[in-house]
């Protein structure tokens, strides 16, 4: 890309906002954050900014709203849809919110936690266990990823069927709006019933409204006991009337219900070597299941070890692990946490995170895959997800070799997307569960959205941000880049 002459006086303003040292001009110390996790979007930023707090953030958008200049808000750059890639025209601000990272108080009686934005996911966890208490999010990037992105996408991750997504986890906001006002709205109130939920409008809005500076999270009590285990079953069906039975006898104790396809794990076993698979791949599912109790004791690797004998007896499931050791059962996690960096390396992931209706899942991983094979039969169909809340992702993995030139790839990739909505949508299903919309799904938005459900988003689009400079050229199908 030839260089674009950055604007007089851009990096030296902001600089005086947040000090110079915080500020990375247009050059090569900036590709960590003009390029997405999976290499697939490449930007240019007119400034990479670091603010201390919510303060310095407010005055960088109060600045870049004067003068018409883009903002683009970067937690730990982990998104899978490039929302967080600023376009290459060079014109935009990516403001990352690192430097925001307190803990600003705990309460073990309230059970909540309040953070700054920039709180890497992986901290918070540790300052609720301070406290004996759990946040419950929990995700493959969890060492990196912050708060302020988490809620950003509406994050899920592998405890979503106890404890609810992101959304459901937060209790209050601070945000610094696309004009650089500062709304305060971080209560830590269980219960509210004045008017309309404005915070709710910023939670999974991928920055397109506001920069979140600050959250109280919902924590909980801390689990004393744990078992986790695997289980292959063949077909779908199984897994899900496994998960059924689980549901039935385990009620709230089942606190994850993961599952891989065969492909998937193969695809595992050939990139990441490292990542031990201690059970044959002769099945067409493994199931993850993790249980947890805040009672302390050995009751649960017993009670796992029934549901799955009595699995086993109805023919659910054709074999299964449960994790002897604390090592062991990280070790199956691990299996489950390596699916992003595998597939990654197994070639161009075409991903699809998926969400159906459990009663039409069966089905659909049927179709999807058929959908997938004809239209680009080289594709490596992989499956893996968070059935128990429904969210399969779907990916084909492509051999770029095999086609003539970049574009060509990605319009067999559009194909792929065009033939897993197709399947989707008819039955009752939405094209993101966890990841968002960013870049890559805009236009799957504008072929499955809602009409009257978009034409709202862009009201509110345009009532919070009518300059349109914020994160633009995201989520909404329309919405022209920087
Ligand atoms: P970024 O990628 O930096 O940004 C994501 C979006 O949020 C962008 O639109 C950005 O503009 C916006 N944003 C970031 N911070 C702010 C802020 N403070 N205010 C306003 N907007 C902001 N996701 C899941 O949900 N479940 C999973 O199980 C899961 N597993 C993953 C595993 C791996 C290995 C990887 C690499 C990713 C995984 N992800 C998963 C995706 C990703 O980690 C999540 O989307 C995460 O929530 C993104 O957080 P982030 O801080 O990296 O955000």
């Amino acid at each position: 890309m030839p260089d674009i002459a950055p604007q007089p006086g851009v990096v030296e303003a902001l600089g005086q906002i947040v000090g110079a040292r915080y500020v990375i001009g247009p050059g090569h110390d900036q590709e960590p954050y003009t390029t997405d996790w999976r290499g697939r979007y490449h930007g240019r930023a007119e400034a990479v900014v670091k603010p201390a707090d919510a303060e310095e953030v407010a005055a960088v958008v109060r600045f870049c709203a004067e003068n018409g200049i883009a903002v683009v808000p970067q937690g730990g750059n982990t998104g899978m849809c490039g929302a967080a890639t600023p376009s290459p025209s060079g014109r935009s601000v990516v403001l990352r919110l690192d430097r925001l990272n307190r803990i600003r108080w705990t309460s073990r009686l309230g059970d909540a936690i309040a953070v700054d934005a920039g709180c890497i996911l992986a901290d918070v966890q540790r300052a609720a266990e301070a406290v004996d208490r759990l946040f419950p999010l929990s995700l493959g990037a969890e060492g990196s990823c912050q708060v302020g992105g988490n809620l950003s996408t509406n994050a899920g991750g592998t405890a979503v069927l106890r404890y609810g997504t992101m959304r459901e986890l937060c209790l209050g906001l601070e945000v610094v709006l696309p004009d650089g006002r500062l709304l305060d709205l971080m209560t830590a109130l269980r219960k509210d019933s004045t008017g309309y939920d404005v915070k709710g409008m910023f939670v999974g809005a991928e920055g397109t409204l506001g920069i979140i500076t600050g959250a109280v999270l919902k924590l909980f009590p801390r689990p004393r006991a744990s078992a986790v285990a695997m289980a292959m079953a063949e077909e779908p069906e199984q897994v899900l009337d496994l998960l059924a039975l689980a549901r039935t006898r385990l009620g709230d104790r089942l606190s994850s219900f993961e599952v891989m396809s065969r492909r998937q794990v193969e695809v595992i076993a050939q990139h990441m070597p490292d990542v031990v698979i201690p059970f044959g791949l002769e099945s067409g599912w493994y199931a993850l299941v993790e249980i947890s109790d805040t009672l302390a004791g050995d009751a649960l690797p017993p009670m796992l070890e029934a549901v799955l004998g009595e699995a086993l007896e109805a023919g659910l499931v054709g074999d299964a692990i449960v994790a002897s050791s604390e090592a062991q059962a990280a070790g199956l996690w691990r299996i489950r946490h390596s699916v992003s960096e595998s597939s990654k390396a197994h070639g161009y992931v075409v991903s699809h995170d998926s969400v159906v209706p459990l009663e039409k899942q069966a089905e659909f991983i049927r179709a999807v895959e058929a959908a997938i094979i004809a239209a680009e039969p080289s594709a490596t169909v992989v499956m893996h997800g968070h059935v128990g809340d429904g969210n399969i992702h779907v990916l084909g993995i492509l051999d770029p070799a095999r086609f003539a030139s970049a574009e060509a790839l990605r319009a067999r990739a559009a194909e792929i997307s065009l033939a897993v909505d197709g399947v989707l949508a008819p039955l009752g299903g939405a094209i993101s569960a966890e990841h968002g919309i960013g870049v890559s799904n805009r236009e799957r938005l504008r072929r499955v959205a809602n009409p009257i459900e978009l034409e709202l988003m862009r009201h509110f689009k345009a009532v919070l941000d009518p300059q349109g400079l914020m994160n633009p050229g995201k989520v909404l199908p329309d919405a022209l880049p920087a």
